[in-house]
């Protein structure tokens, strides 16, 4: 098995950082910290990072066709004005369930956002994963999630990946891309309890999977086909939460990493946790799709 260092090239001490897109047209890396509620927008040929405060957990963040982020809040999705700083809240599929919020998501190759809700006290089953289209509505489309997760789909299109975390599971959907439709619902890797639990996850041009290991020190590369783990990037913090390929070519594996669950003594022994990170894993990613707006 291949193993890759990763190093830290942003130390943001963000306290979950999470959902990580590449943004191709600024060469940027756009990624939330859900605790701090902030969307933030970083620049590795610079080092600088903008950051825009929501006052609300803030899960997953995509871009959208007409140049704004859409985001998932915990009251809802939310529309932010990267230029203005303007905030506008859109729909909120779960107004009964005030403790709820919104995690990971993401878009699929047509430009449909997907995104998922847990409890914030991670009730078993009290979460679900949402299809969210260029029209406007929010369809329910996988019921009775614990801590909906990693998103990503094939590159023909006709698989979707899907990680609901306390499962250990990777789980494949057929994946209809015309209808937007899964079906089909089997498991196709199991992480193993010594790797800690799959968190966000992303595809490279190969068709295989790394999942970033919450728990588990790094990011592990696996071949959905056949479940066999091909590779680890190693990381100096506990908990790494999501990844995406971006940089030239896409050849560059950008990671998030989380501090939430650290206490004083796992701060100094993990200082960078909280931070982004790299590594070069020697095969390239595919792009991040925006989200199409009518
Ligand atoms: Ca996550």
């Amino acid at each position: 098995m291949q193993t890759y260092q990763a190093s830290c090239i942003f130390d943001g001490k963000a306290t979950l950082a999470e959902g990580p897109g590449w943004d191709e047209e600024r060469q940027a890396i756009v990624w939330v910290d859900i605790e701090k509620g902030k969307i933030s927008r970083f620049y590795p040929s610079t080092h600088r990072n903008e950051t825009w405060a929501i006052s609300q957990k803030v899960g997953c963040v995509v871009r959208t066709s007409g140049g704004d982020l859409l985001a998932g809040g915990q009251e809802g999705l939310l529309k932010l004005n990267p230029e203005s700083g303007e905030v506008t809240s859109l729909q909120n599929p779960e107004p009964d369930l005030p403790v709820n919020r919104f995690n990971d998501g993401k878009c699929d190759p047509q430009g449909r956002l997907w995104a998922g809700t847990m409890s914030c006290e991670e009730e078993e089953g009290a979460g679900s994963l949402y299809r969210i289209t260029n029209e406007g509505s929010i369809k329910r489309m996988v019921e009775s999630v614990t801590i909906s997760n990693g998103l990503a789909w094939s590159q023909d299109g006709r698989t979707m990946y899907y990680i609901d975390t306390p499962t250990r599971h990777v789980d494949a959907f057929d994946f209809d891309p015309v209808e937007g439709e899964i079906s089909n619902r089997r498991h196709v890797i199991e992480i193993p309890k010594d790797m800690g639990y799959p968190d966000g996850m992303t595809i490279d041009a190969e068709g295989k999977l790394w999942v970033a290991l919450w728990a588990g020190w790094g990011v592990g590369r696996w071949d959905p086909s056949t479940g066999e783990l091909l590779a680890k990037v190693q990381l100096p913090v506990e908990c790494v939460t999501a990844c995406c390929f971006g940089g030239k070519d896409y050849h560059t594996l950008y990671i998030t990493t989380a501090s939430r669950d650290l206490d004083e003594e796992g701060h100094k022994e993990q200082p960078q946790a909280g931070g982004l990170f790299t590594a070069d894993v020697g095969v390239a990613g595919l792009p991040t799709p925006v989200f199409k707006e009518a």
